[in-house]
């Protein structure tokens, strides 16, 4: 049965080495692309958009596909959209493997906001020391609030954007720890930190490490991301998939919707 995971997150990973080992299934892994050099993965990967709905809908018709699993990041929105949309198309069952939110817990001090734009508003207008923990696609947001001191981490350089004057760049790759974060904010004396509500235990480090030092959190909350029959882990993901294996005849083409 041959299955398209569209990845780019430890899930998708996650979801191809258990993949790997099965003989019923061949996987094939999608990438957007964004990351110069992407880790090794168990299965074979492809590289770059679709074009639009239309583009993955062809995609999955030409390469003989019986099943999608939309396994991209929570604010990956617009992937998922065509997912949908090229699910609906082509008649083929979607799994949507979406990672819970962060939830604020006793001790954070989270200021939630709808989007980066919104984060940059709402920091202090005085001065201050910001670690941007936002991905590298938006940093430009932050230079609508050119007097703070930012420190922003990403995996790759920050896309050719007008960035903030006093701006730092750390280029790393998740899994952090607590020890390493907490140490980190405290050295680069850190007054408030931005992040995403990406969800997971990869990156949570930071949140916890900000709560133990009573740091403000402002966290940019998720885009609305349309979603197929919600799969909750990797493990989820292949019972699914099983079961879709294990009938005669792909399963209806309608789209079950059971929330993000
Ligand atoms: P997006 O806004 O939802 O997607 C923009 C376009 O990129 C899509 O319309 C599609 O182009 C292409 N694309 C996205 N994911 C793809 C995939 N897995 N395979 C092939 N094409 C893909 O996504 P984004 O926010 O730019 O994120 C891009 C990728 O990075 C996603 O795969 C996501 O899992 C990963 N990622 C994103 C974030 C984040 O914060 N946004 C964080 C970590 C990882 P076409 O319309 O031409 O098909």
């Amino acid at each position: 049965m041959r299955i398209l995971i569209l990845g780019g997150t430890r899930e998708a990973r996650a979801l191809a080495t258990l993949i790997s080992g099965d003989g019923r299934f061949d996987a094939l892994l999608s990438l957007a692309g964004r990351t110069a050099n992407p880790a090794a993965l168990p299965v074979p990967v492809r590289s770059g958009g679709f074009g639009g709905a239309d583009g993955l809908a062809r995609f999955l018709k030409e390469g003989g596909f019986a099943a999608v699993i939309d396994a991209t990041h929570p604010f990956a929105a617009n992937i998922s959209a065509n997912a949908v949309a090229a699910a609906q198309e082509t008649g083929l069952p979607l799994g949507s493997l979406v990672r819970e939110p962060w939830r604020e817990v006793e001790g954070d001090r989270w200021t939630t906001v709808g989007d980066v734009r919104a984060a940059a508003e709402v920091l202090d207008s005085n001065p201050r020391r910001v670690f941007l923990t936002v991905g590298r696609q938006e940093l430009g947001a932050f230079a609508a609030a050119p007097q703070h001191s930012y420190i922003a981490r990403t995996i790759d350089p920050p896309s050719d954007t007008a960035l903030p004057p006093d701006f730092t760049l750390i280029q790393a790759r998740p899994p952090f720890d607590v020890g390493a974060e907490t140490a980190f904010l405290s050295e680069k004396r850190i007054d408030v930190l931005v992040s995403k509500n990406s969800g997971g235990e990869e990156t949570y480090a930071k949140i916890a490490a900000a709560r133990a030092l009573g740091l403000p959190v402002v966290m940019v909350a998720r885009p609305h991301k349309p979603v197929g029959v919600t799969l909750t882990s990797a493990a989820d993901a292949m019972s699914w998939l099983e079961g879709l294996s294990g009938s005669h005849a792909p399963p209806s083409p309608s789209i079950s919707r059971r929330g993000v």
